[in-house]
This record gives structure tokens, sequence and C-alpha cells, in this order.
């Protein structure tokens, strides 16, 4: 294993890593995630907690350009806080890649649910995928851990 210090940075989802962070107040551990933490230091992030949201909670999804609890609480200001946080974050530690959740409102990248809470997928990015996109941060989702390893 190289040094901590010359290794490359990853942002990764926490829920991935065995954090119970996810609005069932639950992990989606991936089998895995020990071997990128020989490759790489892993930076965890749950950007829907950073953003003040409790846990468990509601679960929501994006509704045309918002993102809307299953109850019907509109948290947009909570994802994007969460997703400025997340940006911080990665950049603070160099990180130039990122492995998210998929399908996730905040770190789903490529497909998305829908919006109607159905389990359907929609083509799009969760709103922190998003803004690390635009902040020229590589987000592969958890299906692609190969290519990382
Ligand atoms: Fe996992 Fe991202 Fe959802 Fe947090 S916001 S529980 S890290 S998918």
């Amino acid at each position: 294993m190289k040094d901590s210090q010359t290794r490359e940075t990853l942002l990764i989802s926490a829920c991935l890593t065995g954090e119970p962070c996810r609005y069932d107040g639950k992990s989606k551990e991936l089998p895995g995630w020990r071997a990128l933490a020989e490759k790489y230091e892993l930076v965890p992030v749950c950007p829907e907690q950073l953003g003040g949201l409790e846990t468990p909670r509601d679960p929501s999804e994006i509704q045309g350009g918002r993102v809307v609890s299953r109850s019907g609480r509109d948290v947009t200001a909570e994802y994007e806080k969460g997703a400025q946080a997340a940006l911080a974050l990665a950049q603070a530690n160099c990180c130039r890649l990122a492995l998210l959740k998929e399908k996730s409102p905040s770190c789903g990248s490529g497909l998305v649910h829908n919006g109607l809470f159905d389990g359907g997928l929609v083509p799009g990015d969760g709103v922190t995928a998003r803004l690390l996109k635009e902040n020229g941060i590589a987000v592969y989702g958890e299906s692609d851990i190969d290519k990382l390893l």
C-alpha cells in the first residue's frame, strides 16, 4: 500500500461504506469497498445528513427540478446545502473522483427515481452528483467499482 499522503483521494457515499445514514436508518454497504480503501484515501460523505436532514427520514425524489419528500415536504434547500457541503469536502481533500450511490436524489448519477415513488427511473443526476460533475469531479456509481480498482 502506498503511503496515505500519496494515495489519491476518493469521495464516496457514506452509506456504501456501511454507515447507517440512509432514509430508512440503514446502510447499503458495498461489497468491495474495503478494497477501495487499500488503493485510495476514502472521503465518506452523506449529503443529505450534511444538508441537515434527520435519519431516518421520509424518502424523497426529484420532481420537476425540486426535491420533495413522499409526504410532500419540499427539501430542495436541504439537498442543495448538502451538495455544497459535499463539494467543499471534495475540494478540501483534492478529490478528482467520486463513487456515489446509484439512483439517489442526492448521489445518483445518470439515472434517478422518477418522482412518482413507484420505483421507476428516469435519466438524470442527483443534486450532489450534478454539482460535483459541474465542478470537474468524475462521478461513478457503485456498479462501476471495478473501474476504480
Ligand atoms: Fe447514501 Fe447519498 Fe443517500 Fe447519504 S445521501 S444515504 S450517502 S445515497
